[in-house]
């Protein structure tokens, strides 16, 4: 079965919740006869926000194996969209029919009877007869709705940490319908699968400048899934000055398509460093096929921020020893994303995951949460890069994208120094130093 192979992550994570006896196969086809329209008219897909709506949309439900098939006018795009090329939104979505997954068609079918329709900002509807969600928001929060529910307003901010917001949400409702028609593990498990009428996300940074972000030198350990979606959020940000070096000596395998944001099918047996390197050019990052750790001196010499994008817990214990000043560690944990900053003198990554639990070999994963993990990297990256440096009490984000419409889908919190740090990093050789005065 084409397509089997790429999604054989994605199959893996699906097992979390569906009956044991289904096949591979079975889960398989059902995502990939899975049919989705997007509608989109001219006013909501001419702004960068909206263009980046829907390109991020198809990318992850593309990466899940379902068909997409669009109903929008052909617009010039507003900026680039990486690793999209061409010169209209339109064409440049249709170029990648098929490329991110085997049999994830991407056309403009007419005749398709959608399973779900995804609408763009105020787009008028026609009867799909097909449930609907609205995505909508502004430069940095995010939401959908069903249609019918709540209000809509068109996309024509520029600033798109919002259209991705929506994005994700939007490629989460999808998913959730797909598992849906599977027999479930137990009918407990359905909770987590419901659909979500409403949904959203706010990174709370309204009166943040949009402009001018300069985030200096900048060091990503990994060019997996994270690191990936949080270079194709940072490539999306007008004006963006970066520069800096991404280490990995991995090779593009046909399991990373499913969640690898900047990667296509061509690319598997190419070094991940350099799919990253030539998608996104305008971030100058220099490829460095290597594992962090293993080079010269010079080569292991830190920038003052650093991005962790690896689940081994070693690996991010050896960039905290080398002390950086600034270091933003996202991971994935089956539907969960973690993602915490550590600078100078706060508790570290050390105090935050003291034991290394190896966990399987084959790890499951799926486009949307590893895109979030990458999403939150990225902002707190902005965040930081305009001197809104994060409280001590949001050190930590847990986050579980599934129930969005939840309360408790987001807990943040500080992180609490631990005696037993294995970096054995200031903040806990303080707790272990003895008190003068009770001695
Ligand atoms: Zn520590």
């Amino acid at each position: 079965m084409n397509g089997l192979a790429e999604l054989d992550r994605t199959i893996l994570l699906c097992r979390d919740y569906v009956a044991a006896d289904l096949t591979d196969y079975e889960i398989c086809q059902r995502l990939q006869s899975q049919q989705i329209l997007i509608v989109s008219e001219h006013r909501n897909l001419r702004s960068h926000a909206g263009q980046t709506a829907l390109a991020t949309l198809v990318s992850l439900v593309s990466r899940m194996g379902m068909q997409v098939a669009l109903d929008i006018p052909d617009i010039k795009l507003a900026l680039t969209q990486p690793p999209l090329q061409g010169a209209s939104i339109e064409s440049g979505l249709l170029a990648v029919n098929e490329a991110f997954v085997a049999s994830a068609t991407i056309t403009t079918r007419v005749d398709l009877r959608p399973d779900l329709t995804f609408a763009l900002g105020d787009t008028p509807i026609e009867d799909y007869r097909a449930p609907c969600w609205r995505l909508t928001g502004g430069e940095w929060s995010g939401r959908i709705d069903m249609d019918g529910v709540g209000r809509s307003w068109p996309w024509t901010v520029e600033f798109p940490v919002g259209s991705m917001i929506s994005a994700a949400l939007a490629a989460t409702e999808a998913f959730k319908f797909a598992l849906r028609r599977l027999r479930l593990r137990s009918e407990l498990n359905r909770a987590f699968l419901q659909a979500s009428q409403s949904s959203g996300w706010d990174f709370a940074l309204g009166a943040t400048p949009i402009k001018g972000f300069d985030l200096g030198w900048v060091d990503f350990i990994s060019a997996g899934a994270i690191s990936q979606a949080a270079l194709y959020v940072l490539a999306r940000i007008p004006g963006i000055r970066m520069r800096g070096r991404i280490f990995d000596d991995d090779i593009t395998g046909v399991s990373n398509l499913n969640r690898n944001m900047l990667t296509f099918r061509e690319d598997v047996g190419r070094a991940k460093v350099h799919i990253v390197a030539r998608r996104c050019p305008q971030l100058a990052v220099e490829p460095i096929a290597a594992r962090y750790g293993n080079g010269s001196p010079e080569l292991e010499k830190l920038a003052p921020r650093v991005v962790v994008g690896v689940d081994d817990i070693p690996s991010r214990w050896e960039v905290q020893r080398r002390g950086p000043a600034w270091l933003v560690v996202g991971g994935t944990s089956h539907f969960n994303v973690s993602s915490s900053i550590h600078r100078l003198g706060e508790p570290c990554s050390g105090c935050l995951h003291p034991i290394d639990e190896p966990g399987p070999n084959v790890i499951p994963t799926i486009s949307f949460v590893s895109f979030w993990a990458g999403l939150i990297t990225a902002v707190r990256l902005l965040q930081e890069a305009v001197g809104r440096p994060c409280p001590s009490g949001r050190q930590h984000l847990w986050l579980s994208p599934l129930r969005m419409d939840l309360p408790r889908a987001a807990m943040w919190s500080p992180v609490p120094a631990r005696k037993d740090c294995p970096v054995k990093c200031p903040a806990s050789r303080s707790l272990t130093q003895i008190d003068p005065l009770a001695a």
